[in-house]
């Protein structure tokens, strides 16, 4: 490399210092320092943790039995709310009306039905089936249509929904809790695992505010199909089991532009293993109910985090700390993708560091920094290149909805650990993208290959998702000889003036590689990069046609992304790995939901 040039990338590389990672008042200075784990992805620790887990899991099902079959019949299938019921206060003005809710963590509020006739417009196998332990067949019921949208209550189940508080857009916001969402219980499948189920948009809590408790369709299928999507993408993420939609009239007025129209309701049937959030910490702290706060805390790391000891007096600041890793980790994914959760509220944020609550997300098309999925963000707070700025941000918030249950060495120590986050955060970046450009072992140039090609991304308008995708698909020689016949993000990124030079470094350095042939080489980069991610264009022509009851597109939107990583003839044929077309670019999702 000649000097000229290598001045010229570092001023590149200075300049960037990691877009992606830009946090501001973020000095990255351990950007060159890497995962002790030998592992891939830098998440032994937690992989341990997780296995763990499971293994603590993996007992007798408690309220099932030993399931050996698929549950045929609905009535057979019992969840329980027992075990929150009885850690728990309960709400104790009971009623389900809008009122300020004190020293509890749940209300009881029975879902309100919806007006049918009752479509099921998507259902998830995989949940179905390896969450669920159901037979797929039951979901074609008039029964389950009922049981998955609010309008009879499962074997089992004592309806909750469940009291926090959020810092939205940054600040204090109070009470806010499931205005729309009704936890229906828990239920212990035949892995042992322990999930709660919920429904959104079934009706109205001691929680809606001003608001209806109903969710519309177009949002509704962009949950369903996200969080599945997600899931088949690695990302950590609530799970969906299945879409109801209804002929109940929900009025919203999408752009809050005074252009009220008359949608549908629907339901959307998710699971996660715990929902709950920052803000439910927050709510207790803020208000004082420090018993509450630490009965809380207990549960949720009795019930989450087993490699936790009860009896340890670090044990709030030991959670801390995993909350605080586990979150840099979620973020990175998120970025590894491109996702956008467009709404990173402390209410939004899980205590298991999931994604959970889709609302405006959006993937990231042409790479941007700036991209802001959501219109009603005006200031661009939760634009992507920001995600691990907002993650701070909530975690210093985790931090002090903590305070009250800290001695002050630990608040002293927990505000080290926060300092951390920067690092785990940059750490986590640096190996994620260097899988997602193929690249083995460790180089110091490593550190200018991936901000210079996000620099030129950037400078080009290349499409994230397509830029990896067809890098991991380009051998060698075409690389070399800079063939890029039918790879139009490839073709767009060429176009950059430095595209040469950067083509030249990363040659050489996957060349150096040893014992890794290209084909080798491709597959790593295919596994890690994904082919197809749910486009707001692909949700859009989707939600049209389930807005006029043909949920087709749901159905095969939710196929395809069902493997991401796959080239499939469908999804080629329906142009989901193609140029966008051109009215997506005119597409905007608010908060309206
Ligand atoms: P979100 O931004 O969707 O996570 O919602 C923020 C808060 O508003 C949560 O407490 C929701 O339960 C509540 N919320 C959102 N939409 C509605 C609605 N239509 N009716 C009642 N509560 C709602
Ligand atoms: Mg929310």
């Amino acid at each position: 490399m000649t000097r000229a040039l290598s001045v010229a990338m570092w001023s590149i590389y200075r300049l960037l210092v990691f877009a992606l990672a830009a946090a501001s008042g973020v000095t990255p200075v351990h950007l060159l320092e890497f995962c002790p784990s030998a592992g891939p992805d830098c998440h032994s620790d937690d992989d341990a943790a997780s296995t763990s887990r499971s293994s603590q899991r993996a007992v007798k099902s408690r309220w099932n039995g030993n399931v050996s079959e698929l549950i045929q019949d609905l009535d057979q299938f019992r969840v329980s709310c027992k075990k929150l019921l009885e850690v728990f206060p309960i709400d104790e003005v009971s009623g389900n009306f809008v009122h300020t809710v004190k020293n509890c963590i749940f209300s009881k509020s029975i879902p309100t039905p919806l007006k049918g006739p009752l479509s099921l417009a998507a259902v998830s196998k995989d949940v179905i089936e390896g969450i669920l332990d159901l037979d797929v067949a039951v979901t074609q019921s008039t029964d389950f249509r009922l049981y998955a949208s609010g309008g009879r209550l499962l074997p089992g189940s004592e309806p909750l929904a469940h009291r926090y508080g959020g810092h939205q857009f940054g600040y204090w916001a109070g009470q806010l809790g499931d205005g729309r969402a009704h936890f229906l219980g828990q239920y212990s499948n035949r892995k042992g695992e322990i999930w709660e189920l919920q429904l959104k948009g079934s009706g109205k809590t001691p929680y809606s505010r001003s608001g209806d408790g109903r969710a519309v369709i177009r949002s509704s299928v962009r949950e369903f199909l996200c969080s599945e999507a997600m899931h088949f993408l690695g990302v950590p993420t609530s799970r969906a089991a299945s879409l109801i939609v209804s002929e109940e009239p929900v009025i919203r007025d999408k752009f809050y532009n005074g252009n009220v129209k008359t949608e549908r309701g629907a339901v959307v049937l998710r699971l996660a293993k715990s929902w709950f959030r920052i803000g439910s910490l927050e709510i207790l702290s803020q208000s004082g109910e420090t018993d509450l706060l630490r009965k809380l805390l207990n549960f949720v790391i009795d019930e989450h985090f087993p490699s936790i000891s009860s009896n340890d007096p670090d044990k709030y600041l030991v959670f801390y700390s995993t909350v605080v890793n586990e979150t840099a980790h979620l973020i990175g994914q998120w970025m590894s993708v491109g996702f956008a959760h467009g709404v990173c509220n402390t209410d939004n944020f899980s205590l298991l560091s999931i994604t959970i609550d889709y609302g405006p997300f959006g993937f990231m098309e042409s790479y941007n920094p700036n991209f802001i999925p959501n219109t009603s963000d005006d200031e661009g707070r939760y634009r992507i290149g920001a995600q691990a700025d907002v993650g701070l941000f909530n975690l210093e918030k985790l931090l002090s909805a903590l305070s009250p249950v800290f001695t002050h060495k630990q608040q002293e120590e927990a505000k080290i650990i926060l300092k951390g986050f920067v690092n785990i955060y940059q750490m986590r970046i640096h190996q994620i993208f260097k899988a997602k450009l193929g690249l083995l072992g460790e180089e110091e140039e490593d550190s200018y290959l991936i901000p210079f090609l996000l620099q030129m991304m950037e400078d080009t308008e290349s499409d994230f998702t397509m830029t990896f995708r067809q890098l991991s698909e380009v051998s060698h020689l075409q690389l070399h000889n800079r063939n890029f016949a039918q790879m139009w993000a490839l073709d767009d990124l060429s176009t950059h003036q430095h595209f040469s030079d950067w083509l030249n470094m990363y040659l050489l350095r996957i060349s150096r590689q040893q014992n890794d042939g290209d084909v080798n080489r491709q597959n790593r980069m295919k596994n890690v990069n994904p082919r197809y991610v749910l486009r707001n264009w692909m949700a859009e022509s989707a939600i049209r046609k389930a807005e006029m009851n043909d949920f087709s597109e749901v159905e095969l939107l939710h196929h395809i992304l069902s493997s991401p990583f796959v080239t499939q003839e469908t999804a080629e044929e329906a142009g989901y790995a193609a140029r966008p077309p051109s009215w997506a670019q005119r597409l905007k999702v608010s908060c309206s939901s």
